[in-house]
């Protein structure tokens, strides 16, 4: 629909570049007169391409006409059991008693303080993950159906892997994720929070706690979803797996990672059509109109570690620079290098670049007028970046990121200090790997050593890298380091279905309330970056419209909540979800 709206657009776009011409040609028809008709003919079409290059601003000599790069704009709605339509989606779904029903459930999980620290040790050894054990019975008391069709296997301990076995084995699963832990709640913040952070309070509009947005609400969604389809009668052809991890809040490595190695031996490679995890909140005003915003792609990781390690002494014995004024020059040169080092780039490697096309090419959006031109214009890549440079939340975008996170040294006013160090993370854009990053640092910063007569050393993790080095040296340590992620293609039958869904269930009645579905850019990482083995389709995507709620529910803060209408959006996405890729041709 969206799709023939756009093209309409563009017919009409052209047919007004077409015209313009004519006034040249208006002009000519008084030279017609005097001249050859042949004449006349060459001299049209020279004023024709001059105009149309002077007003059109094409640097190249034959006009190029503009393709359309923003995704096919298609519904696609379960054809399969319109009895199940009928029973959940018209009826079940808009009873007052599965409301009170799905917050009752979300709200139990929530209560279950499933908190996930930095520091916590294996699974059999650490006594914090054991309130695990709780979730887990909590799920199979409030789903029991669910817990009696489906196939359930915990995977080291805790990670829930959920099998609903199709009747056809021969079409690829598809796998819906997310976590079971939370952030934890910092002591400080305690007295912030207007209800206790696990009390799962339903105040009339949402319900609060540590969880209920980030993910607990996609994993309650997933089995009232499931749940749902049981109780009409549903059976799958094509296998359904949900997995659940328990540490996507920390490094560990404990969760999702041996969730993905072990469906990698039970499927294999590639083996999944589709994986959708949690993500950014997946609906939201943009240009002035709606936006899905399914992430295609995650920007790579890196923390890197500089340290400067000098001699220490009394401080009347000052050296010209001390171990915090060398480590002040690496964060300059490192801030005013960022733009050359990282620059900017608009391409078709990177999702966002879809989400502008899709923004310039519907004309109900507000872009500025130059920035649509610019985008729609072959060669516009640099306008785009040069317009966009000046807003930095959509700049970030188009570039690896850099931010001095922690700076410490220093412990007394007499003391010269030995140490200084600071942190800093870089999230990294789809046209860099590690390597371009590492080497534009190392660039950057050697010549502050050689400068100073400092050792200039670079370690990863293998290299113990965050071990103190000898007196004389300025290091720099990366770790933590984490590739940029393949790129989910829109050109796909999986991203065919999964839009089509997307549309079918949060599209809303009236003109220009249709929802433009693009492919999006996630600046974090989630569970995903265990699961690129699984499947080129992974896409992160919270299944909820944010003007539900103003202060995007409190992720990672204090006062986190979620609405109802949010809940139950989500459930029905993912029903709708796994009805429609049961029915696709994959
Ligand atoms: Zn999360």
């Amino acid at each position: 629909m969206e799709e023939k709206k756009l093209r309409q657009e563009w017919d009409a776009s052209d047919r007004g570049g077409a015209s313009r011409p004519s006034r040249g040609l208006h002009w000519m028809l008084r030279v017609k007169q005097v001249l050859h008709p042949i004449c006349v003919l060459v001299l049209i079409l020279t004023t024709g391409y001059t105009f149309y290059n002077n007003h059109f601003g094409h640097s190249s000599n034959l006009p190029s006409k503009y393709v359309p790069q923003c995704p096919a704009q298609e519904v696609i709605s379960p054809k399969a059991h319109p009895s199940i339509t009928e029973r959940n989606v018209e009826r079940l779904f808009k009873s007052s008693e599965f409301k009170e029903l799905s917050i009752e459930r979300l709200s139990g999980a929530v209560k279950i303080p499933t908190e996930d620290f930095d520091d916590m040790g294996p699974v059999t050894e650490d006594k914090r993950w054991d309130v695990f054990f709780d979730l887990a019975q909590y799920f199979k008391d409030t789903f029991p159906l669910l817990h009696e069709k489906l196939e359930l296997e915990t995977v080291n301990v805790h990670g829930l892997l959920y099998t609903w076995r199709g009747s056809n084995s021969s079409l690829q699963p598809i796998l819906l994720t997310g976590h079971q832990d939370v952030v934890p709640i910092a002591e400080d913040t305690k007295p912030q929070w207007k209800n206790p952070p696990f009390s799962g309070y339903f105040d009339g509009t949402y319900i609060n706690g540590r969880g209920s947005h980030d993910c607990k609400n996609n994993l309650l969604a997933m089995f009232s979803a499931v749940t749902a389809l049981l109780e009409a009668g549903f059976q799958p052809q094509r296998t359904v797996v949900l997995g659940f991890g328990f540490d996507e809040e920390s490094p560990q490595g404990y969760g999702a990672l041996e969730i993905a190695k072990h469906l990698e031996n039970v499927w294999g490679q590639d083996s999944f059509a589709i994986i959708v995890d949690e993500g950014a909140i997946g609906i939201n005003k943009m240009y002035g109109r709606s936006f899905a915003n399914p992430q295609a792609s995650e920007k790579g990781y890196m923390d890197l570690l500089v340290r400067v390690h000098v001699p220490g002494g009394h401080s009347s014995m000052a050296p010209p620079h001390t171990s915090i004024g060398i480590l002040s020059e690496v964060v300059t040169v490192l801030e005013n290098e960022a733009r050359t080092n990282f620059p900017s780039r608009f391409t078709s490697n990177n999702p966002f670049y879809y989400q502008l096309h899709c923004a310039a090419e519907d004309p109900q959006t507000d872009i500025s007028a130059p920035l649509r031109k610019a985008i729609k214009k072959s060669d516009g890549s640099k306008e785009v970046v040069d317009l966009l440079s000046h807003d930095f939340a959509s700049d970030v975008y188009l570039r690896t990121s850099q931010a001095v996170t922690i700076f410490k040294s220093g412990s007394k006013a007499n003391v010269l200090p030995q140490f200084a160090e600071a942190l800093v993370n870089y999230r990294i854009s789809n046209e860099e790997t590690l390597l371009d990053v590492r080497s534009a640092l190392i660039d950057t910063v050697k010549p502050v050593a050689e400068k100073h007569n400092l050792e200039f050393v670079t370690r990863d993790e293998k290299d113990n890298a965050t071990a103190y080095l000898p007196e004389g040296t300025l290091s720099l340590s990366w770790w933590r380091s984490l590739e940029p992620s393949p790129v989910s293609t829109h050109k796909s039958n999986s991203w065919r279905y999964f839009s089509g869904v997307i549309k079918h269930v949060f599209d809303e009645p009236g003109d220009g309330n249709d929802v433009v579905v693009t492919p999006a850019l996630a600046q974090g990482n989630t569970d995903t970056k265990y699961f690129w083995n699984l499947s080129a389709q992974i896409y992160r995507f919270g299944p909820l419209r944010a003007w539900h709620d103003k202060g995007w529910g409190g992720l990672h803060d204090v006062n986190e909540r979620i609405s109802w209408d949010a809940h139950m959006e989500s459930i029905l996405f993912y029903h709708e979800f796994i009805r429609v890729f049961d029915e696709a041709d994959l």
